[in-house]
């Protein structure tokens, strides 16, 4: 009996032998067969493929480095977990636990917080979203409201008017850093006055309280001197409170946008290679503020509220091979269990990629596609891997930061969720989806509920 096996067309293909880099070679096709000493094999066995697997011990260890990094040089610092990067309840606690606050940009998250226990009064509530109803809530709970608008501020007026309350709050500033494009749809900006219109306006109503100055000039901002920048703007507006009210500012909230070490696409060299670290950021910014000319005891606490960099590098998704082929240019393409419908950053990151198991020298140039029917899922472009084979399992590294809150339940179901402890245990942190789960929210119709097929 002869087994035939399946044609392919032949090709040429360019090898790129012994091409070294400032790298080295090969570094990619280290295998990675375990995740903090669990076997990737024995997680997807437990918990099924694809799966999110988290390392507490690395967010702690993210965390304390940036404290660090901060402190050594600033003597007030406070962070405030940024919930929209990773929502996980689990996740959250562990900064909380750590010391964070939190950094909310919906009423949702604002709620989450404070079932996670979190005192209302080490709540930052932005965002340009908050209805009179989320105000009233964060009014009564004390805490931090960072105006982003002049209509929140007048229902703000309007809602504390006639009754005893008072409100804490601070103004988002949005601001020239020389990053462009400019983020200046969130706050008031401060080159065109609006900013100090904003506070005069504020300081004209007793029953607010002026406690902060916030500003978050974007996201993976490769420059530090954009923050030196930003705080020298902030301190700006707080002496001239100063100089005016007499108001010694209680904080300056530099907000987030440290880079983590993904590679964004298109870049020729490694993120890790290219990124400024925490303690260059930390250098710019408290330099800035220390040089100003505060009187020491009215230093105002500096806040942060970093995402990607304290959980990017925290976690990994480990998925399998669905098929192998070969597209009609000649190139192979790898199909994987997970795509853009769990990595929405792949938009954005070339992720780095590791077989879990050993394999042969042999590598090839190919596309990585997900399973969805659609053709934007495309998870890396051109990666140089060994040839992965259908039921070989992969990890994807550094993924911590906004899949797991911007995956969509688009064809596929989300996966489950896991926590790696100090102690090597493994733990769901969230169950996977199913049927149910989707139907539990759909409602039929009694004239819709028969799929009889007529005709
Ligand atoms: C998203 C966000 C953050 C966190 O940003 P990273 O780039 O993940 O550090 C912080 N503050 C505000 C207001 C945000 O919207």
């Amino acid at each position: 009996m002869s087994i035939q096996l399946p044609y392919e067309r032949p090709f040429i293909q360019k090898l790129n032998t012994g091409s070294m880099n400032k790298f080295g070679t090969k570094t990619e096709f280290a295998p990675v067969t375990h995740l903090e000493g669990v076997a990737v094999s024995k997680i997807i066995k437990e918990y099924g493929s694809p799966c999110f697997v988290i390392s507490e011990r690395q967010i702690r260890k993210n965390y304390q480095t940036a404290v660090r990094a901060f402190k050594t040089r600033y003597p007030k610092v406070q962070y405030a977990w940024s919930y929209k990067t990773n929502y996980l309840s689990a996740v959250c606690n562990i900064f909380h636990q750590e010391g964070s606050w939190a950094e909310v940009v919906s009423i949702f998250e604002y709620k989450k917080a404070l079932q996670n226990g979190v005192d209302g009064s080490k709540i930052l509530f932005n965002g340009p979203d908050k209805s009179t109803e989320d105000l009233e809530l964060a009014i009564k709970n004390n805490s931090l409201i960072h105006i982003d608008h002049f209509d929140e501020l007048y229902t703000l007026v309007g809602l504390l008017e006639g009754t005893e309350q008072k409100a804490r709050v601070a103004i988002r500033v949005n601001m020239d850093t020389g990053i462009y494009p400019m983020w200046d749809r969130f706050g008031f900006n401060y080159e065109n006055g609006q900013a100090w219109n904003a506070l005069i306006k504020i300081m004209a109503h007793k029953e607010l309280e002026l406690v902060g100055l916030h500003c978050h000039i974007g996201t993976y901002m490769l420059s530090t001197s954009a923050y030196a920048t930003a705080a020298y703007k902030l301190c700006d507006l707080a002496i001239n409170l100063k100089a005016k009210y007499g108001l010694a500012i209680q904080y300056l909230d530099l907000g987030g946008g440290f880079a983590s070490t993904n590679t964004l696409k298109g870049s020729y060299l490694q993120g890790a290679d290219i990124i400024p670290q925490i303690d260059d950021y930390a250098e710019a910014i408290t330099s800035t503020i220390l040089n100003f000319g505060f009187s020491q005891d009215e230093l105002p606490t500096l806040i942060l509220e970093s995402g990607r960099v304290l959980i990017d590098d925290a976690a990994w998704l480990v998925g399998s091979v669905v098929a192998s082929k070969r597209l009609s240019d000649g190139r192979r393409a790898t199909i994987m269990d997970f795509g853009v419908n769990l990595l929405f950053n792949a938009f954005w990151y070339d992720y780095k990629i590791s077989p879990a198991q050993e394999f042969t020298h042999h590598t090839e140039d190919m596309v990585i596609y997900g399973p969805l029917c659609m053709n934007i899922d495309c998870i890396r472009e051109n990666i140089n891997l060994p040839l992965l084979n259908k039921g070989d399992q992969v990890v994807v590294h550094k993924v911590g930061a906004y899949n797991m809150t911007q995956w969509m339940q688009f064809i596929q179901m989300r996966p489950r969720i896991v926590l790696i402890d100090m102690q090597g245990q493994t733990h769901v942190l969230r169950e996977n989806e199913s049927l149910d789960t989707m139907m539990e929210l759909e409602r039929i119709p009694t004239h819709l509920q028969s799929s009889k097929i007529n005709g």
